[in-house]
């Protein structure tokens, strides 16, 4: 073992302020008292075993919302990847998904590992790629080249700035997979985020995927939970990677509850995230030498080089003065959700024109 770095997560630093404004993540968020009130009211049974009444409601009010046939719960979205994976590809395998994406980034060569399948990245501005650039990189089949099998869309594309792939953008992205014989996932992590932005219903943007999960660990603010959907022949074969993988699960209602809880009454609020993070880039945008992505949902990339500060350093200083922020891709993101106010934003923007002496 030659590691340099610890690959376990650090404790809290006893010498910083416990963060009162949290725009880290929107994984931050802690359960509201209501949802724990939900969680400790769950039904329960045995998951694995399929007595979990709580699940079952969670799979099958997933099933109306999404318009698929089956669905199955798992603790974390970086499984759902994985299970969806190993189930489209053989070891071999290529798959098609933008370079920022997930699946590249952040399951720790997961795709390569788990399924022996290869992810060829494609470029695209905002996260997206296009339907031409999708067909470019699909090559005809050979006894040479690796077969390809699944394109991955990530709905909202998250490191490339929270951006919303567009109904027409998906359709055309599932047109060409068809056509060519791949399978077509999409990572929605944030899929409420961008059918609360566009105005549209989420089964409008799933339509036509072969599978397609949703998280609630993100800004629908439940502690843990997943759920992925598809076809029955699709979760079937999922199910023996959940058992294999680990993923079945006990009395799991308690946080199924969460998760109906968080789809009653989380959703149409994410509107406020959208609000929230368009006013912290306005806010930021008057900052001479800051850059900002105009947020499209709950992110807001922004560099602060131009101030003479780099991204590491600022949130270093954010974090002084018990505001978390994070840097992910070289750059600063601030994530607003359930538990950020609008008020928090405009003391966090003012904090950082005070570090940044604008
Ligand atoms: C967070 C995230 C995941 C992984 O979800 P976990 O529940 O944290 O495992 C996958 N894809 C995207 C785009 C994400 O933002």
């Amino acid at each position: 073992m030659t590691n340099t770095v610890s690959y376990i997560p650090p404790r809290p630093d006893p010498r910083l302020p416990p963060p009162r404004i949290n725009l880290f993540s929107d994984t931050q968020t802690k359960p509201t008292p209501a949802m724990r009130e939900a969680m400790a009211r769950a039904e329960v049974g045995d998951e694995q075993f399929g007595d979990d009444p709580t699940v079952w409601a969670l799979c099958d009010r997933m099933c109306a919302l999404l318009g698929t046939e089956a669905a199955v719960f798992l603790p974390s979205g970086t499984m759902a990847n994985q299970i969806a994976i190993r189930v489209h590809c053989r070891p071999g395998d290529e798959i098609l998904a933008h370079e920022t994406a997930h699946i590249v980034t952040s399951e720790h060569g997961g795709p390569w590992a788990n399924a022996g399948a290869a992810v060829r990245g494609l470029p695209g501005e905002r996260g997206i790629f296009s339907a031409e650039t999708l067909r470019a990189a699909i090559r005809p089949k050979s006894r040479y080249a690796p077969p390809q099998s699944l394109v991955s869309v990530e709905q909202t594309a998250n490191i490339a700035g929270g951006t919303v792939w567009r109904a027409e953008e998906l359709a055309a992205v599932v047109e060409v997979a068809r056509a060519a014989g791949l399978a077509t996932h999409m990572d929605g992590a944030r899929l409420m985020n961008a059918a609360v932005a566009l105005g549209v219903p989420a089964a409008a943007l799933a339509r036509g995927f072969d599978s397609v999960w949703l998280d609630f660990s993100k800004g629908l603010g439940a502690p843990v939970g997943a759920v992925l959907c598809g076809s029955r022949a699709f979760i079937d074969e999922a199910w023996r990677w959940k058992q294999r993988m680990g993923g079945a699960m006990r009395q799991a209602g308690v946080i199924a509850a969460a998760c109906l809880h968080a789809l009653d009454h989380h959703v149409a609020r994410l509107a406020e995230d959208h609000a929230n993070a368009r006013l912290f880039a306005d806010r930021l945008a008057a900052i001479e030498g800051v850059t900002v992505q105009p947020p499209e949902t709950n992110l807001v990339f922004f560099d602060p080089s131009g101030a003479g500060l780099s991204p590491e350093a600022l949130a270093a200083r954010l974090a002084q003065r018990g505001i978390r922020i994070s840097v992910l891709g070289g750059r600063c993101r601030a994530a607003t959700h359930l538990d950020v106010t609008a008020a928090m934003v405009e003391e966090a923007a003012a904090e950082i024109r005070a570090i940044l002496g604008g």
